[in-house]
């Protein structure tokens, strides 16, 4: 029987020691500076939140890509949704979303205007509101990588009351990670791979990428030992030129992934060419329902009047927020000049602040790189 204290063995500070011991020795035999890039919100809380930047040599830089699906929805994604509040549906979604801004308004400040916006934890719950609520239209305002986005394929395929609608700004990561490597002033020469997306997809999702970009990707875990065995391992791989995939997170990941989870995700969504805010256009970077589904689809249904919520068909970012520099790793939280002035978690001014897998929130939670000039 499992002990309560298994989990222990992946907060080990022995292992941890030993880890970040043989860490350092790899990059300092590089002779040079290695920048890493991870893509995905909950590995920066567990580096930012286990003190693990301190534990990485000086001349490693292990930065955090386009990685929230909150922070990457876009501008007109959201005047589309709060489009359809303020035409009177009842557009449910998940908290992090209600105060992602929009070219003019969040969804927050449609439901201020009057608006039925409901926060939900799950797409199920959406649809019971539904069924609650016949003679009402709920729209379902669906956000998230692949991993959330199976969740609203199965929900789809169980079948739905004939007045709930998806408005679909699910993002696919693999396609994000094309562009930002080719964002060659990022210099990111590895990967670390999101271990919970890739118990979906699998490991083997990534072998195209590695080999065509001549990077290498290593799924890693959540714990501080998976990060640490994660970095260490890309690390190795960098310096020996190995433009391979290494599943460091084997508990979850296979290399085939989840089979009947895939079969649901592909029966319901395609992947689409799409804005990621403040990023890029990002070919076949957004899952969008496949036509066989527009009878739930709530673009297909509805007449969607962004422009008389002030949308607009690009999209417009703060003034100031370098929210998209931020995410294709060309910059940090701490480089924007509103980070913890004018921008905070409780009056936050761009879309990283906004998310708790933002990284900009998370810096202001956690703080970001540890200030070693004491110790030096
Ligand atoms: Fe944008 Fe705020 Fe982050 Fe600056 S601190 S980049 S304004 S979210």
């Amino acid at each position: 029987m499992a002990s309560p204290f298994d989990e222990l063995k992946f907060r080990d500070p022995e292992r941890a020691r030993a880890l970040s011991g043989a860490l350092a020795r790899e990059v300092e035999a590089a002779g040079r500076t290695i920048s890493l890039m991870h893509v995905c919100g909950s590995h920066e809380q567990a580096i930012a939140r286990f003190g693990l930047r301190a534990a990485f040599p000086r001349n490693l830089d292990v930065i955090m890509g386009p990685g929230c699906p909150v922070c990457v929805t876009d501008t007109p994604e959201v005047d589309e949704a709060v489009a359809l509040a303020a035409q009177g549906a009842r557009v449910c979604t998940y908290g992090d979303m209600l105060r992602l801004p929009g070219n003019s308004k969040s969804l927050a400040d449609a439901q201020s205007d009057g608006g039925n916006v409901e926060v939900v934890y799950s797409v199920s719950q959406a649809v019971d509101l539904a069924r609650q609520r016949p003679a009402e239209q709920v729209v379902f305002f669906a956000s998230g990588f692949e991993t959330t986005a199976v969740a609203t394929a199965a929900v789809l395929l169980s079948g739905v009351p004939e007045n709930f609608s998806v408005l679909s700004a699910h993002k696919y990561v693999p396609a994000a990670m094309d562009v930002v490597s080719e964002m060659k002033e990022t210099n990111i020469e590895g990967f670390i791979a999101a271990g919970h997306a890739a118990t979906i997809t699998g490991w083997g999702i990534f072998e195209p990428f590695a080999a065509r970009t001549r990077t290498p990707v290593v799924v890693a875990g959540f714990e501080p030992l998976d990060v640490l065995a994660a970095v260490l391992e890309l690390v190795r791989l960098v310096r020996a030129r190995r433009p391979e995939v290494m599943n460091c997170y084997p508990r979850c990941v296979s290399k085939e992934g989840n089979g009947p989870a895939l079969e649901k995700l592909w029966k319901v969504f395609d992947v689409v060419g799409g804005n990621w805010r403040g990023i890029a256009r990002v070919p076949r970077g957004n899952l969008e329902l496949r036509s066989e589904w527009d009878h739930v689809n709530a673009r297909r249904r509805f007449r969607i009047d962004t422009a008389a919520v002030g949308g607009a068909s690009r999209n417009v970012l703060a003034e100031h927020c370098i929210c998209g520099t931020i995410m294709s790793g060309l910059a940090k939280p701490s480089d924007c000049t509103l980070f913890g002035k004018e921008c905070r978690p409780d009056a936050p001014v761009g879309a990283c602040m906004v998310s708790s897998e933002g990284s900009c929130k998370i810096w202001h939670v956690y703080g970001g790189p540890p200030d070693l000039r004491e110790v030096a």
